[in-house]
């Protein structure tokens, strides 16, 4: 899926610009905790965390994102997980 996102600076500040244009990023905030994140690709892999979908059921080791929790599973537990969600898609 191709991103549309422009941000020339990182840091969201223009210096010199003179701009209060900090809200003109497009931003995925997280409804759980203050992040934001600028793709709802990353804001999803973050949100897992909070709804608890990169916890290990096996050794209850919590994860940074879904894909590493399948990993974990395959290497650290020789489980093979189903992939029958191919996506999942959030809307806001
Ligand atoms: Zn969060
Ligand atoms: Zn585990």
């Amino acid at each position: 899926m191709p991103e549309l996102v422009v941000i020339p600076h990182p840091k969201g500040r223009v210096s010199g610009a003179g701009d209060d244009l900090g809200q003109s990023l497009l931003l995925f905030p997280c409804n759980y905790c203050e992040r934001t994140y600028r793709t709802k690709h990353s804001l999803d892999e973050h949100r897992a965390k909070h709804e608890g979908r990169t916890t290990c059921p096996i050794c209850m080791r919590v994860q940074s994102t879904v894909s590493h929790l399948r990993n974990h599973l395959r290497i650290v537990h020789e489980q093979d997980v189903p992939q029958r969600k191919r996506r999942t898609k959030f809307f806001i």
